[in-house]
């Protein structure tokens, strides 16, 4: 189990990596840390290792506060994203690098090695330099490093990120089964929500070294927070629309649309966004009160299915609107009169 508590991390300078952050991981949890570029989550991961001190609050480890403590006697394993392996070390003492230095005897570092190399297809390798593998490789021995100690807990920082997009998939899974089968609490961080979404029991969104939400995948995905997780999460962007609520309904860009729960009540003239994922809206090619009017702009091929923009119908400057269709629907001509139809139930 790992408690964060009032986490405050500031650099020289002023730069608030970390601002007042609570997060409590459960014992064997999978946890994504997920959020853009800059936002903190390295600083966060180096935080729980021990590597950077914290300008307040407090890190526990299995109930244990060690806040204080060296990375050393954390016993965490950090994976990072370019591995960092020894290039002068063969697989086999890269591997039982970590027992070296806890002064795990001989016989048994060769034992534990072996045995997680086998564990991690790497039987094979073991004499060969990082050097001499290729990256989805040396990204399983730098995995092996990790586990070879047994660790109570797994830090990983993009661990996937330096792999191409097929590897990067296959890697994801062996990731997760492995995870499963050790059970060891993990912190994975990230800047890909597919990723997270993919591996991760619960999902913590971060920007600006705070917490924009905390909760299973399905839970950021289907019921964001703010605009910022509604915008982040999502293989496409939700389309966020500025309304207006009139006579129970919510004038939308052209449309009358029925408000979701929370809008339901609403005042006239009360301004919303009203948001709705491209996989949550259909297509009409006739005229729908409830939806939202426009042509069809630039139609995107992703395999099974169209991502479809369509413009402002009088080609004037309105929102944009993207909606997924079927593949087997066809694709519309550019021109097209077309009506984006959110499914009312799936609607923010
Ligand atoms: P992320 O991993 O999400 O991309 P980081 O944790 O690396 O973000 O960085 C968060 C913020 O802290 C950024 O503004 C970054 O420039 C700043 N930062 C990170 N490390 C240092 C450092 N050692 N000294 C000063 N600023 C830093
Ligand atoms: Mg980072």
């Amino acid at each position: 189990m790992i408690s964060l508590r009032g986490l405050v991390k500031e650099f020289p300078g002023g730069v608030r990596a970390i601002d007042d952050l609570d997060l409590e991981i459960a014992d064997g949890e999978f946890l994504a840390l997920l959020g853009p570029s800059g936002c903190g989550k390295t600083t966060l991961l180096r935080t729980i290792a021990g590597l950077e001190t914290p300008t307040a609050g407090r890190v526990g480890i299995g109930g244990r506060d060690v806040t204080a403590l060296p990375p050393g006697r954390r016993d965490v394993a950090m994976v990072f994203q370019d591995y960092a392996l020894f290039p002068h070390m063969d697989v086999a003492a890269n591997i039982a690098y970590p027992l070296r230095v806890k002064r795990v005897g001989r016989a048994e570092r060769r034992a534990r090695a072996a045995a997680t190399a086998d564990r991690l297809d790497l039987s094979g390798l073991l004499d060969r330099r990082p050097a001499q593998l290729s990256g989805g490789q040396q990204q399983r021995v730098a995995l092996a490093r990790a586990i070879a100690c047994r660790p109570r807990a797994f830090l990983f920082d993009e661990p996937l990120s330096n792999l191409d997009a097929r590897l990067r998939l296959t890697a994801r899974t062996f990731l997760k089964r492995l995870q499963r089968e050790l059970g060891v609490t993990t912190v994975f961080v990230t800047h890909d929500q597919g990723e997270a979404l993919a591996l991760a029991d619960r999902v913590a969104v971060m920007s600006g070294g705070r917490l924009a939400q905390v909760g299973t995948p399905a839970e950021v995905f289907q019921r964001p927070l703010t605009t910022f997780v509604a915008a982040f999460i999502g293989a496409t962007p939700m389309n966020l629309l500025p309304g207006r609520a009139e006579g129970g309904a919510l004038l939308v860009a052209g449309a009358r649309l029925t408000p979701p729960g929370p809008a339901r009540d609403l005042p006239d003239g009360t301004p919303v966004t009203y948001g709705v994922r491209p996989e949550y809206a259909d297509l009409s090619y006739e005229p729908r009160e409830d939806g939202l009017p426009g042509r069809v702009g630039v139609v995107e091929n992703m395999g099974t299915a169209l991502l479809v923009t369509l413009e402002p119908a009088g080609g004037g400057d309105g929102p944009l609107v993207q909606v997924v269709v079927p593949e087997e629907d066809g694709e519309p001509a550019p021109g097209t009169p077309a009506w984006a139809v959110p499914r009312a139930s799936r609607a923010l």
